[in-house]
């Protein structure tokens, strides 16, 4: 293991009571609030209406920025930022799911910022103040409501990337189960690839000595690999929501992390499929992942049989650690297939023709993965296998 430190300050409310503590973490942050949602998900299922009850109960002044893209690009970040200079905003309030989440960290640290915030997104400067933030969290995936990290992209270059501060980690985060009651079959399927995702991006790692994270990754899969078939045959079942939104939360909150080093190369590889062909994040990963774990666990095959024997139920008895890990890869191939997830690039009518250009994105500054390095040709053949 690893030496770390823990810090996580985001206060976390869950629960179907929950929302009756916004007026209250608001007005802590200041009067002048910029509500930032999407495409109008929450006008339709009460949520907005929820959220306004509140925040005018506590005496707020709200302001809103609606229309936050899926995959949300720098030019919405440009103009939420604008909007808080504008209004002399004090803090911002995400409701919505991971793109309005993300977009709201970078909205709140470009109101901080001189200059254009593509810079931060690219690394080539540094946050170094923000506007305070909340989130009321309608979808269950990114874990964003409790993380540091946001993602943003930028059409003009075709380019999607991550970056993080701990000035932007929410303040504050609220999760009611019934406000995803309203998230469509497909989204909920997203979501459950993408927090999946999440744990095994720190479940593969190269640490020794790590019996606590594991048990937490295996853990958290097993409650998915329970709950999943059942809430996608029965989508308003709010034990159900609750159970997917609390693994969504503790999957990339940082729990996961302490002490290893995680590999992140699937989460690389997603975001240049999605910058150029905007996909949505959770699909590309259930097609790239398995793939990836195809070429892994040839070279690594011990972690994956524990993955089969510890979370879908592989019979480990006296059989080799290559052959359990093949099953494993198997089992989480049929679990994705049986929810409905995407196999194939094919499936979004992505071909051959920019396999390279988005290889060279992923390896631009160098191969990518701790527990994998993977070269541009590497990557090249992840993506090929996954057409
Ligand atoms: P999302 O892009 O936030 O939302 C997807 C769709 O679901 C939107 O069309 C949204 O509609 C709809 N939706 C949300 N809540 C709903 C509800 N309660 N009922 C009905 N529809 C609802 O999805 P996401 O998977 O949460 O976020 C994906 C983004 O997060 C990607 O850009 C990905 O790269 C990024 N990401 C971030 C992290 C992180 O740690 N920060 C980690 C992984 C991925 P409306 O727009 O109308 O609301
Ligand atoms: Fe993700």
């Amino acid at each position: 293991m690893k030496s770390f430190v823990y810090s996580n300050p985001t206060k976390l409310y869950f629960g179907e009571d929950q929302l009756s503590k916004l007026g209250m973490e608001g007005k802590r942050l200041g009067t002048r609030v910029l509500l930032v949602y999407g495409g109008g998900s929450i006008r339709r299922n009460g949520v907005y209406d929820a959220v306004m009850g509140e925040l005018r109960e506590a005496g707020a002044e709200v302001f809103e920025l609606s229309g936050v893209e899926p995959n949300p690009r720098v030019t919405t970040v440009r103009r939420g930022a604008e909007l808080c200079r504008e209004h002399k905003i004090d803090w911002v309030l995400a409701v919505g799911g991971g793109s309005v989440i993300d977009c709201t960290k970078a909205i709140a640290a470009a109101a901080k910022y001189d200059g254009d915030f593509w810079e931060v997104v690219t690394k080539k400067a540094v946050v170094k103040d923000a506007l305070p933030l909340g989130a009321v969290l309608t979808l269950a995936a990114t874990g964003s409501e409790m993380n540091s990290g946001s993602v943003i992209s930028n059409l003009e270059v075709e380019e999607k990337h991550g970056w993080g501060s701990p000035l932007v980690f929410p303040q504050f985060s609220i999760l009611v189960p019934s406000f995803t009651a309203s998230v469509p079959l497909d989204q909920t399927v997203y979501g459950i690839v993408d927090m999946m995702s999440h744990v095994f991006e720190q479940y593969f790692h190269q640490d020794s000595n790590t019996p606590v994270q594991d048990g937490f990754c295996e853990s958290i899969l097993r409650a998915i690999v329970q709950t999943a078939p059942k809430l996608v045959k029965d989508l308003g079942n709010l034990e159900h929501r609750g159970t997917i939104l609390y693994c969504g939360t503790m999957a990339l909150n940082g729990l996961l992390s302490m002490g290893v080093r995680g590999d992140w190369a699937n989460h690389d590889m997603e975001h240049a499929v999605s910058a150029v062909y905007d996909i949505p994040h959770g699909g590309g990963l259930a097609i790239l992942f398995p793939h990836w774990m195809d070429v892994a666990s040839k070279k690594h095959p011990e972690k994956f049989a524990q993955l089969g024997v510890n979370v879908f139920g592989v019979n480990g008895e006296g059989r080799p650690v290559e052959k359990l890990a093949e099953d494993a890869i198997a089992a989480l191939r049929d679990f994705w297939s049986s929810l409905g997830a995407p196999t194939r690039l094919g499936d979004y009518g992505i071909d051959d023709s920019k396999l390279e250009l988005m290889a060279g994105k992923v390896t631009a500054n160098g191969p990518r993965g701790h527990f994998l390095s993977l070269t541009k040709e590497d990557v090249l053949d992840i993506y090929r296998r996954a057409l």
